[in-house]
């Protein structure tokens, strides 16, 4: 049989995930239902694919039942939590189960003895957030989906965000899981404990595995004092250089590290910006800064965004605004937030990247970018975490394209575009994942021998391929 070849559900099979979750938990031959799970919010339709069969257990121990018979029966297990990801991670691209944690939604500890809090994997990332507040403390994971996105969708990605150049991304702060293994086991990982060096660090070989190494079942995470102040300066600049020149002067000369440094170029912040009705100089535009700094001092919090503003003005900023309170800051990161849904309604066809190159690297790729852009006669608006150098460029089709065009085009478009960042020192995700969407990019960053290394640990882990297969790893030539 071949690596791929695998069972079709049957009614029998049906019947068994039946037995494990309920028949009221599990979606078969109910086409409207099961089209909801074929994708992910990455927008082309060759990256979807209905699942056979949709499971929504509430435990372990059922998930562990159902992950032993898809072993027996060889049939493909994808789990989903959110399908916010954009990598096409939590798409069953071999058909098969998908077993869903939508139900598993429950924050069953905060603990503040120990600033840990363990969770269900489908929590919503702002609930737990807000959660944590009542006791003045926080999760410093932030991606910009944190109102949809589940905890367990941050963990399989080991999603970042716009608070990763202070706080780190979402791996730093995950020191335990309960997994089921893909041969369906339950394993117990780490825990509450702040050092652990015990054996292999398997907790940190989960996170960011996709969907493709085991489930979380429970999420172990470490809490911090939640800051009682923050503020945020917008600075707007007439171009790239000027803008990117600004970032390492706020750190050396202004010796902070803002929690947040984003990056618009001017079709971004200018279409987002302007569909919000705001009034800004933009004929003067060429990119903008977005800056939040937070911490216990409202007036040092004040302060270093004054010093923000006044290095931004050094590095040849047309215009620095300065929140004067919560509403100005919500108005600010609305104009951030706004950008991929803007792109999206713009262009249905676009493809949402995530390079990530040093950070003095940023005018470089910018620069290739619009080369790039210029050569296909395309618009690639690039827009993202400046102070990581994470960015999300995102080629869309030209209206006066055809759609065939743009489809045979786009892998080539992609494939010039990833070469021009690794060449940069950068690679082809900082936070989305590869999922199908990238992998079979991964050779233009990886050499055979570290493929293989991922290959080896995926086989070691789950011997019949039923994790998740088909994501991250390209199969050997
Ligand atoms: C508007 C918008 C903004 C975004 N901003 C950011 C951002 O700032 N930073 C960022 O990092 N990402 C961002 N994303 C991408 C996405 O939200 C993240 O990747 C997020 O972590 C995915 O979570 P999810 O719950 O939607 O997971 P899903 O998309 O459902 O799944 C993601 C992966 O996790 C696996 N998985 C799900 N549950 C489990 C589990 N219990 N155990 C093991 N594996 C599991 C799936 O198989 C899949 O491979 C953004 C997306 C959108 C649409």
């Amino acid at each position: 049989m071949a690596n791929n070849d695998y069972t079709t559900v049957t009614e029998a099979i049906v019947s068994q995930l039946q037995e494990i979750c309920g028949a009221a938990h599990v979606v078969y031959k109910d086409e409207k239902v099961l089209q909801r799970y074929a994708r992910d919010q990455v927008p082309q339709d060759q990256q979807a694919r209905s699942p056979e069969v949709v499971v929504k257990p509430e435990s372990a121990e059922q998930i562990a039942a159902i992950v032993q018979l898809a072993n027996r029966e060889r049939i493909p297990v994808t789990p989903r939590a959110a399908g916010s990801g954009l990598s096409g991670g939590a798409v069953p691209i071999f058909g098969g189960i998908l077993l869903s944690v939508e139900r598993m939604n429950r924050i069953l500890e905060i603990d503040t003895a120990n600033l840990m809090a363990v969770v269900e994997p489908g929590v919503i990332t702002n609930r737990l957030d807000a959660a944590l507040a009542e006791y003045g403390l926080f999760f410093a994971g932030y991606p910009m989906s944190e109102e949809f996105c589940f905890i367990g969708g941050n963990v399989a990605e080991n999603a970042g965000g716009g608070r990763a150049i202070k706080y780190g991304v979402t791996g730093h702060y995950i020191h335990g899981l309960e997994v089921v293994t893909p041969t369906g086991d339950i394993v117990h990982l780490g825990g509450k404990r702040i050092k652990d060096v015990t054996g292999y660090d398997l907790v940190h070989l989960m996170v960011g595995s996709e969907g493709t190494l085991g489930i979380f079942t429970k999420i172990f995470v470490k809490l911090l004092p939640r800051p009682t102040s923050r503020t945020a300066t917008l600075a707007l600049f007439p171009d790239a250089e000027s803008a990117i020149s600004a970032i390492p002067d706020v750190m050396t000369s202004g010796r902070l590290i803002p929690t947040a440094i984003e990056y618009m170029d001017r079709f971004s912040f200018s279409s987002a910006a302007k569909d919000l009705k705001k009034d800004f100089p933009y004929d003067l535009l060429g990119a903008a800064l977005l800056f939040e700094v937070d911490g216990n001092s409202a007036d040092v919090v004040k302060a270093e965004a004054e010093t923000i503003a006044g290095i931004c003005a050094n590095r040849g900023a047309v215009a620095q605004y300065v929140a004067g309170n919560e509403a100005d800051i919500e108005e600010f990161w609305k104009i951030r937030k706004q950008i991929p849904w803007i792109i999206k309604r713009y262009s249905p066809q676009q493809s949402i990247e995530d390079i990530v190159v040093p950070i003095a690297q940023i005018p470089a790729i910018v620069a290739l970018l619009q080369e790039i852009a210029e050569k296909y006669d395309t618009m690639i608006p690039v827009f993202g975490h400046a102070g990581d150098g994470n960015l999300h460029a995102t080629p869309m089709k030209n209206p006066e394209h055809t759609l065939e065009h743009w489809e045979a085009m786009l892998p080539e478009l992609k494939e010039e575009l990833y070469r021009a960042t690794a060449k940069l020192g950068g690679t082809i995700s900082g936070e989305h994942g590869i999922g199908h969407k990238r992998r079979d990019f991964m050779r233009l960053v990886m050499s055979e021998a570290e493929l293989d290394l991922l290959r080896k640990i995926k086989t070691a882990l789950d011997p019949n391929n039923i994790l998740n297969p088909g994501k991250i790893i390209p199969d050997a030539t």
